[in-house]
């Protein structure tokens, strides 16, 4: 599968229904067998399953939307009959090609998704009939603008000041504008009952992540942080999916791994997220004695929190309250997220906090200033801003620094 490989494929010479024959394993996953390893090993191979998936519904005239940030309401595109896909982009062989249109000096989130589209490699925003672009940070906004010459677009404004009282009303605007480009664009009606439904199968989704998610808070979780973070689509309520959710809820609780996962120090990990092959601080993290336990970012938890209240009269009113909620840094104020980290870093038994912060990412770099105060002055937990790229030129200096507050960490519980 050329979306997620360091293998890049021309998607403009094959068909995308039928594509070569082109390894797609992640290798820095963690592969695991015994109790709930065979799990671990289905999500390993997810961006294959997403790809059939979406392939075999497409031959059948479902529609693909692809979405680039939490806030798109996936129920409202699954209302339509059409599939949600996530396409940011995790790979750094992306960026050369990126670098052409856009400054080097921008997020590689952005790089990469845009570099996907130039390069053609990624078959998910090929195939894709609609990409919803939303107003986050300024450098995703204006990347739009050139993405739209090459795709169909909607763009969706998020509000940027969620506490006036005015925000919420103009949010759920936005997402009746939305709903109408969709049945616009597929000549289909979107009813409430088919709102509701949809909602129900994200509720679905989103419990069994979130009680994945809270094995975590055992003293010897039973698996890693990677491991956990794997465990996710780039396309919701897949069945065959929701089976192995199932299945892991169930296997994964006692699992033992090596090294014990109990000895590491626990890590909460907050800031940007982490696109499909953009793993890597997480995997020096891991390989130099730390576990995250939690994830507070739009690739972890953050979104899996709250549901929609899929029996409400207003179906619409209850799915624009839950994405209005989401606590993100090119919001202000942003309050909330604080709010969040503090209780989950309690929850989850944080040992110190580290933040990743993407290069030129203003909105998290800024807000890392009330995150270090908060978690130095308020919870007495240590604290680690990392800023990086997608290249891995950096990574021995990153380990250092890891291996250096770990080492803190233990001469602390040791005294
Ligand atoms: S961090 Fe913010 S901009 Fe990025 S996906 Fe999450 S909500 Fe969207
Ligand atoms: S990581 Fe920051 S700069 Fe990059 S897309 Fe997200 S909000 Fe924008």
């Amino acid at each position: 599968m050329p979306a997620c490989c360091s293998d890049k494929t021309n998607a403009e010479n094959c068909d995308p229904c039928n594509p070569p024959e082109v390894s797609c394993h992640n290798e820095g996953a963690v592969v695991s067998g015994g109790v709930g390893g065979d799990v671990i090993s289905w999500f390993s191979d997810m961006v294959d399953h997403c790809y059939e998936y979406a392939c075999t519904e497409k031959k059948k005239g479902r529609k693909i939307v692809g979405i680039m940030c939490e806030y798109t309401p996936r129920e409202l595109i699954m209302a339509a009959g059409a599939i949600p896909v996530s396409l940011c982009g995790g790979s750094g062989e992306m960026i050369p090609a990126a670098e052409h249109d856009l400054p080097a000096n921008l997020c590689p989130l952005i790089k990469s998704t845009y570099g996907y589209s130039m390069e053609k490699a990624n078959p998910f925003l090929e195939m894709a009939d609609l990409l919803v672009a939303e107003t986050t940070c300024d450098g995703k906004k204006k990347m739009y603008e050139l993405l739209a010459k090459r795709h169909p677009m909607h763009v969706l404004e998020l509000p940027q000041k969620p506490d006036d009282p005015e925000a919420f009303e103009h949010w759920v605007y936005e997402l009746q504008m939305l709903r109408k480009e969709l049945s616009r664009r597929f000549q289909v009606q979107i009813t409430d009952e088919a709102l509701r439904e949809a909602c129900r199968e994200m509720n679905r989704e989103r419990k069994l992540r979130r009680d994945l998610a809270a094995l975590m808070k055992a003293d010897s979780p039973p698996m890693t942080g990677r491991e956990l973070l794997d465990l996710k689509s780039l396309i919701s309520c897949i069945p065959a999916d929701f089976e192995q959710y199932e299945k892991a809820v169930k296997n994964l609780p006692g699992r033992q791994i090596t090294p014990a996962t109990g000895k590491r120090v626990r890590v909460m990990l907050t800031g940007v997220p982490l696109p499909h092959n953009a793993e890597r601080v997480m995997d020096i993290i891991e390989d130099n004695g730390g576990i995250v336990v939690c994830q507070e970012n739009c690739t972890g938890i953050k979104p899996l929190i709250e549901d929609v209240d899929s029996e409400a009269e207003d179906p619409l009113r209850a799915l624009a309250e839950k994405y209005f909620h989401l606590p993100c840094s090119v919001m202000t104020e942003n309050r909330k997220r604080l709010d969040l980290l503090r209780d989950l870093a309690v929850e989850y038994k944080a040992g110190c906090v580290i933040e990743l912060i993407w290069q030129a990412c203003i909105t998290y770099e800024v807000e890392s200033f009330h995150v270090r105060q908060m978690v130095e002055n308020e919870m007495k937990l240590p604290y680690l801003r990392i800023g990086t790229d997608y290249s891995p030129s950096d990574s021995a200096r990153i380990a250092m620094r890891v291996q250096a507050l770990f080492e803190t960490i233990q001469g602390r519980r040791n005294r």
